[in-house]
Parts: structure tokens; C-alpha cells; sequence
């Protein structure tokens, strides 16, 4: 199916100051080459530890922040060449924390209406009736719109913000991290609301956690990232029945048990994350990788098609 979104080679590296009483300037390499697409009406999940850049690479395609290098093209043209309203009308996000992405002095209709307000996209009593269907589709109640964000509960306010960035017909959400601060009880209700959206609107999702079991599950294809850059991606359904990657292998070996008696603690990769300002040479996952050779430190893997719809970054392919 059609591309709504192509990335190549994108680069984003911040100055970090390398320490009080040092001249010189270290970066840290936050996203360090990424190419990828997103398909017209899938979701893409974007899975890996925290530090590994998920979430710059949200914010630049969002267009929030802009790559030091390489492409984004948005149905075909530079995000950079369209309007902040053309934009607002594409592409929105929903951040991971409901409590701080919507204003606390703010009704939650003046919070959903912002973008068709600011883009004048109706008349008044046309922007009024848009936020009570919103607040209907999104399983809340017309009436709610009086309300501010304290009178509802962190489930509810995702629902807010799901509301706020369906308002001007998007094509593709950034979902950073959308039920990681709520409670597991209510993460399942959320994510059938942004399925059941998906599929009456016809709408993209990139998804991006930190929890392989919860991106395997709702995403059509996985991309994992490791130190600004992609390890493997793939069919979410290939993905958890053919890992190639060693790291993808040990984050899937690292999902929970459902027997809580035998589950472990989050994570079990040996050795910490390095740190993004000065990552291996080579592999950036040699320092870790259980089947590291000596080529490993020495030569970058390139991305590679090992199968249909499957691209592995390692030397072992
Ligand atoms: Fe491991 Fe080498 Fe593959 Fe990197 S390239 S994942 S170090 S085997
Ligand atoms: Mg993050």
C-alpha cells in the first residue's frame, strides 16, 4: 500500500556542554541515520529502552524539531514545504502523560477546539458541536465540555487528548508512550478507542513505547531502535515468530510471563545502555550482544532485507 510518510538518512544530534570546566563541545546523538516509512492506514510500532531517541524521532516528525540531516516527505512533499495548517490537518500527536499535555486552567472544549480555532476551520457554533461529537466518539459525554482536566481521571484524559488530535481529520497520529502512565486497567480500553478510531477513520499510527508486548500487539509492522539508530524491522507478526536481530531476540526473551509467580524484573539485558554522546563503534550493540565477532566494533552493519518486509541491521546476515 501507498507511503503517507518517508524518512531517510535522518540525523539529530544536540551540543551537550562536557562538563563545568571543559572547552569542548560533546553531542549526543540522538537520532544517528534513520530511514523508514509508514503505510497509509497501518500502525508502526517504534520500540526500545529509554535514551534510544524514540521520542526525538517523534518530535521531528511531528515537524516540532527540525533533522540536522536527511528527509522527511509527508504524501510525497517536504513536511518543511506545508502550512502549519496544512500540517495541523495531517499530522498530531498524543503525548504519554495526560496529566501535563493538557492545560490545567482550560476547559476540556477549549483544550480540544485549539487547532480548529486557531485554523478557523468553522464558524463557532460549528467548532461547538465538532467538540461534542468529538468528546461522543471518544467515549465521553457532550456535556463534558464545561469541564477542566482535574475533574477526570488519567484514562479519561487520554481520551481528551485522543479527542483533541482526531479534531481536524489527521491522516497520522505520533502516539508517545499513550497508556505507559495508566493504571494496566484502563491501557486496554485506551487502545481499543485509538484502534476502533483507526479503523473508522482510515488512520496512520506511529506507536512508540518502551514495551514490546504492548507495540506487538496493537502495530501492523515493529521498528526497533537501539542508540539513534534501527536494528530490524518487520511485520509485527514476524517479528515475534522470526527475531533476527540479537537485541530484538533478548527484548522478546525479556517479555513478561503471564504466570506472575515466574516474572522477572523489566529488563534483562546484561550492561547498561552506553551512552548516546560517544556509542560503540561498529555495531552500536557490541558492547552487549552476546554474538558479537570481531567485525562488530570494527564495521557499521547496514540495514538489510533478509525476507519480505524484513530488514535486519547485523553482521551474523
Ligand atoms: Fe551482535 Fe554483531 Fe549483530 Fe551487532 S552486528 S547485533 S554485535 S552480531
Ligand atoms: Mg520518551
Amino acid at each position: 500500500s501507498e507511503n503517507i510518510l518517508e524518512i531517510k538518512d535522518i540525523k539529530r544530534h544536540y551540543p551537550v556542554s562536557n562538563g563545568l570546566f571543559s572547552l569542548s563541545k560533546a553531542t549526543v546523538k540522538a537520532v544517528n541515520g534513520i530511514t523508514l516509512e509508514v503505510k497509509k492506514g497501518e500502525t508502526l510500532g517504534l520500540v526500545g529502552e529509554s535514551g534510544c531517541g524514540k521520542s526525538t524521532l517523534a518530535r521531528l516528525l511531528t515537524g516540532l524539531e527540525k533533522p540536522d540531516q536527511g528527509s522527511i516527505n509527508f504524501k510525497g512533499r517536504k513536511l518543511d514545504e506545508w502550512t502549519a495548517t496544512e500540517r495541523s490537518t495531517m499530522l498530531q500527536m498524543v503525548f504519554q502523560d495526560p496529566y501535563s499535555s493538557l492545560n490545567p486552567r482550560q476547559r476540556i472544549g477549549k483544550i480540544i477546539s485549539e487547532s480548529m480555532r486557531i485554523h478557523k476551520s468553522g464558524s463557532k457554533d460549528e467548532i461547538q458541536q465538532r467538540v461534542e461529537e468529538l468528546l461522543v466518539q471518544v467515549g465521553l459525554r457532550p456535556e463534558h465540555h464545561k469541564r477542566y482536566p482535574h475533574e477526570f481521571s488519567g484514562g479519561q484524559r487520554q481520551r481528551v487528548a485522543i479527542a483533541r488530535a482526531i479534531a481536524m481529520n489527521p491522516d497520522l497520529i505520533i502516539c508517545d508512550e499513550p497508556v505507559s502512565a495508566l493504571d494496566v486497567s484502563v491501557q486496554a480500553q485506551v487502545l481499543n478507542l485509538l484502534k476502533s478510531i483507526q479503523q473508522e477513520f482510515g488512520l496512520s499510527y506511529v506507536f512508540i513505547s518502551h514495551d514490546l508486548s504492548v507495540v506487538s500487539h496493537i502495530s501492523d509492522r515493529v521498528a526497533v531502535m537501539y542508540l539513534g539508530q534501527l536494528m530490524e524491522i518487520a511485520t509485527a507478526e514476524e517479528l515475534y515468530r522470526n527475531p533476527q536481530h540479537p537485541y530484538t531476540q533478548i527484548l522478546l526473551d525479556a517479555v513478561p510471563v503471564p504466570d506472575p509467580a515466574v516474572q522477572g524484573e523489566d529488563v534483562v539485558i546484561s550492561g547498561d545502555i552506553p551512552s548516546p554522546i560517544s556509542p560503540p563503534s561498529g555495531c552500536p550493540f557490541h558492547t552487549r550482544c552476546p554474538k558479537a565477532m570481531e567485525i562488530c566494533s570494527q564495521a557499521q552493519p547496514e540495514l538489510k532485507e533478509t525476507e519480505d518486509d524484513h530488514r535486519v541491521a547485523c553482521h551474523l546476515y
